[in-house]
Order: structure tokens, then sequence, then C-alpha cells
């Protein structure tokens, strides 16, 4: 069993969806998929994160945020459109709306970027779609609840085949939704991985994986095949920025490795994270 996890590029328009599919059926195994929300489509475009952040502010300072809103609502109506769904997420846009007027926190806020493509993601594959709110648990101190998580989770995953978990976030005692920090799906990624007992965990993106130097200061620098979990820990102090520091841990406990690939490029090997090399 595979759990896979798609950032905000590999997530950003149908073109991109359309390559998710492809990759999650060329695989059997990908039965748990953890997207976050819709990234960057080019380089000046804004991150459907940002938007929400931007939104909700504007509705705390009593701004016409339903104006701005529409361009959020648009962005995942272009994808479902383009991808030929007959989904509608009017219902949810609706209910959104009015929960940023209620002052429903911003945490709440930019959790609907994964909480929606999560939605078009499930409905695209034909999988499940699993609302984290009810299934990954913080405590009151903001820490994630692992041994709630690990049960609920668990026993979630376990009574459906092929599920869509949306990244980023979860739920406070009581239910208020509460977001990881910024780039938080990765943990997610890893926390499915672990309540699932998967044999891998993959982390798609848009690099081909750990280089072996700075790209800014040597030029085409090659691709790391596999490191440790210990080295990883080293690079990322030299200021890789890849993967989500936190994601590491409920794999690394789990003994569980994490594959980094490329959703561009999917049959570059990537680089492959390991307990330990022999
Ligand atoms: N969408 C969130 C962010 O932009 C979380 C993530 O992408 O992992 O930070």
């Amino acid at each position: 069993m595979i759990v896979s996890k798609f950032g905000g590029s590999s997530l950003a328009d149908a073109g991109q969806f359309r390559k998710v599919r492809d990759i999650i059926h060329a695989d059997r195994s990908r039965r748990y998929v953890v997207p976050s929300a819709p990234g960057k489509r080019y380089g000046a475009d804004i991150k459907v994160t940002d938007m929400l952040y931007g939104c909700y502010d504007t509705a705390v300072k009593h701004g016409d945020y339903v104006a701005e809103f529409s361009h959020i609502k648009s962005r995942y109506d272009e994808i479902i459109r383009d991808l030929g769904l007959s989904l509608s997420l009017e219902a949810d846009y609706t209910q959104i709306i009015a929960d940023f007027a209620a002052g429903k926190g911003v945490d709440y806020a930019a959790s609907r970027g994964e909480y929606l493509n999560g939605k078009i993601l499930a409905a695209f594959l034909g999988y499940d779609f699993i609302d984290p709110a009810e299934c990954v648990f913080f405590t009151f101190d903001g820490t994630v609840d692992a041994k709630l998580t690990q049960a609920t989770l668990g026993a979630r995953l376990s009574q459906t085949s092929a599920a869509v978990i949306p990244g980023f976030y979860g739920a406070l005692p009581g239910g208020v939704v509460k977001t990881f920090s910024r780039g938080g799906s990765d943990f997610t990624g890893s926390i499915v991985a672990m309540a699932c007992k998967a044999e891998l965990y993959e982390n798609w993106t848009d690099v081909p994986g750990f280089l072996v130097a700075d790209p800014r200061i040597v030029e085409n620098p090659a691709v790391i095949d596999v490191i440790t979990y210990q080295e990883l820990r080293e690079l990322s102090y030299m200021g890789a920025t890849v993967l989500h520091e936190s994601a590491i841990f409920p794999v690394r406990e789990a003994r569980i490795p994490i594959q980094i690939k490329n959703t561009n490029d999917p049959e570059a090997k990537g680089t492959l994270i390991v307990p330990a090399t022999e």
C-alpha cells in the first residue's frame, strides 16, 4: 500500500490533475491520496491558500470579501469544467462565505483550499473523500494528538479501499479547524502513511528530488538517489526545502521510506529517503 501526496503545483489546473490521475492509475497500490490546495500555474500566479488568507482578512475588516472569494471559486470551477466533471461545489462555497461572515477563524479559511481540492480530486479519481477535521486531531497546545489520530484515522482508512484525504489541517478538541504551518500537507501525508501502515510514502512535487549541490551555485547538480533520514536532517539545515521538516517524524518512527517524485517527470527516479543504509 502506498500513500501519495501531491503538492500545490501538481494540482494547479486540470492538466496537472490529469497527470496526477495517470500516476495514480499506473499503480493499484496508490490507494490513499493527500492533496494540497491549487498552487501557482505560472510565476506571477497566486496560490489559492494565499488567496484564502487575503479573503478572510478582507472579511474580518468588513470589506467586500464575497467579490474576492469569487476569484477563488473561479479557480476551482475552471478545474471542474476543464476536467468535464458534473460535480458542483456551490453548496460548499455558500457555506464558506457564511462561515467567513461568522468569523470561523483564519485556520478554517486557509483549510478550505485543501478541502475543496480534495473534493474535486476524489470525484475525478472515483475515490472516497475523508475530511481530516474528523480524523486528524490536535491537542489544545497545538501539537498533533498522535494517539487519537492514529486510532481514528487508522479505523477510518480501514473502512475504505481508496480515499482522498486533504492535507494541511485537522481539528482541535471540540471540532474547531486548525492547520499545520505552511507546507504542512507533507505532514498529513506522513500521518496517513503511518496510520495505514503503508509500505511507502510518496511525495510528488515539481522538483526532481534532493540535489547534491545548490543549483543557484552549481550548474546542473545530480539528484541524490538514496539518502537516510539522518543525512536529510543535516541537508535541511543547509536550506533544502523539498520536504516540510516535520513530515519526517511519523514515517521515520514507523520505518516507512519516503519517495520524492516529480509529477512533471514521473519516469525520473527521484530521491528515496530510507531509515538507514546497510
Ligand atoms: N496549501 C498549504 C500552503 O500553501 C499547505 C501545503 O501546500 O502543504 O502552505
